[in-house]
């Protein structure tokens, strides 16, 4: 275990608290703690606060994850949640959000947020998509009414929500395709790319969480912040004005851009897309296309490849995985940042990851158990419940069935994740 000392650039710390020395709103600061192998320990601090790494995020598809209100999600530690932009923009759209503040302030969430570019589900849920150098039409998966995302479209829209981390369109590269096929899309991606990156540099002062005329921006001073502009907006954050959200004032008041790194299952066309990525420059890079139907060991060997290939100061975040034990092995190669469906997903079919292995509740084996899900874990499912009765809530359909198996899932991924943190 190497122990680093905490590097912020243009920061200083005074009390626990990092305090910025220049009045331009700046976006993510990275602070690497601690390095083992390959694996390191860090914060991201974003204008919502800061985030320990690696994290794991869970998935807040339309504002909200799944059966779980965002105090449980504070109860779990949870300080980085995902948002899905294509659900967002088809519902309630990005305009409404946008009025209503942001997306932090819409769903009464003072914490750091992740949205993604829309991309991957105009790939994976739409009808009748056709890809073209200016973007995509698809239709939506609702209503079925015809829509036309492009990569500036994609990045106004998550100017419009609000997000500290938003990411750049890219097109997902289906599994399997041949090397001509892969660098062609690779190729779009990168044309992408670029295109967001313009579109962000031109119109980020527009986010809607700050009020900043762009004649302000050199003294942040002057800049009203959106977030909590009175006592009265805090009523929707009353149990979460912790140091966490009054971090928000401190670290900056910018968002932040990641490029995506295509290359399907190519190690050359993987470690172009990098270099050429980052020659466009983006604050954080993530490993796309992965989780498409290869096989396991074919995902780690390209996250290992690409992982080389990416900067050692910037935030490297995988996009769609993994298990439990994937999670904790992608971590070790390096990987900071990760989300994935499969905690939430699966505790609403009943499946429940334990530290004993996953179990199945809606087995009959489990009707006359008193046991806790996992004698390991100490979230309120587990301090609480049996395996009985939670196998009894599944049977009959009831909605606490949901809530408690998701509560339980995310906080093994979590606490796993706060294992792997201390073991750096
Ligand atoms: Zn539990």
């Amino acid at each position: 275990m190497i122990k680093l000392p905490i590097l912020v650039a243009k920061n200083a710390t005074k009390g626990g608290t990092s305090v910025p020395l220049e009045s331009e709103p700046m976006s993510l600061r990275f602070e690497i703690s601690a390095t083992n192998d390959r694996s390191r320990r860090g914060r991201l601090l974003t204008p919502h606060g800061p985030v320990q790494t690696p994290v794991f995020m869970p998935v807040g598809t339309q504002a909200t994850v799944k059966a779980v209100s965002q105090d449980m999600l504070e109860e779990l530690g949870v300080e980085l949640l995902l948002g899905n932009t294509y659900h967002l923009y088809l519902r309630p759209g990005v305009g409404q959000i946008r009025k209503l503040g942001g997306v932090h302030r819409f769903m009464g969430w003072p914490h750091a947020i992740l949205t993604d570019s829309g991309g991957f589900q105009v790939f994976s849920l739409s009808d009748l998509r056709k890809v073209t150098e200016d973007g995509v039409s698809f239709r939506s998966h609702l209503d079925g009414t015809t829509h036309f995302l492009s990569p500036e479209g994609t990045t106004e829209a998550q100017i419009g929500l609000g997000a500290d981390v938003i990411m750049a369109f890219d097109e997902c590269t289906e599994y399997p395709a041949d090397e001509q096929r892969a660098r062609a899309s690779m190729e779009l991606t990168l044309r992408w790319a670029e295109r967001c990156k313009k579109y962000f540099e031109e119109h980020k002062e527009e986010r809607p969480w700050i009020s900043c005329q762009p004649s302000a921006l050199s003294h942040q001073s002057d800049c009203r912040s959106l977030d909590f502009p009175d006592e009265s907006a805090n009523r929707f954050f009353s149990s979460a004005r912790d140091d966490r959200a009054s971090t928000a004032t401190l670290t900056g008041k910018a968002q932040a851009l990641f490029g995506i790194v295509q290359g399907g299952m190519d190690h050359a066309l993987r470690k172009e897309s990098a270099e050429r990525t980052i020659e466009i420059g983006f604050d954080g890079y993530a490993i796309g296309g992965l989780s498409v139907g290869e096989p396991r060991a074919v995902t780690r060997e390209i996250v290992e490849s690409t992982l080389e290939h990416l900067p050692k100061d910037k935030p490297c975040y995988l996009m769609g995985v993994g298990t439990p034990e994937e999670i904790v092995e992608y971590a070790k190669l390096g990987v900071d940042m990760m989300d994935c469906v499969l905690p939430t997903r699966a505790a609403r079919h009943g499946l429940l990851f334990t530290s004993e292995g996953k179990i199945s509740i809606k087995q009959a084996r489990y009707a006359g158990d008193e046991a806790p899900l996992d004698l390991n874990c100490s979230c309120r499912t587990c301090r609480r419940y049996s395996r009985a009765y939670l196998r009894h809530l599944y049977a009959s359909k009831e909605v606490l069935a949901q809530v408690l198996n998701t509560v339980h899932n995310l906080s093994f991924y979590l606490d796993t994740m706060r294992r792997v943190r201390h073991s750096i």
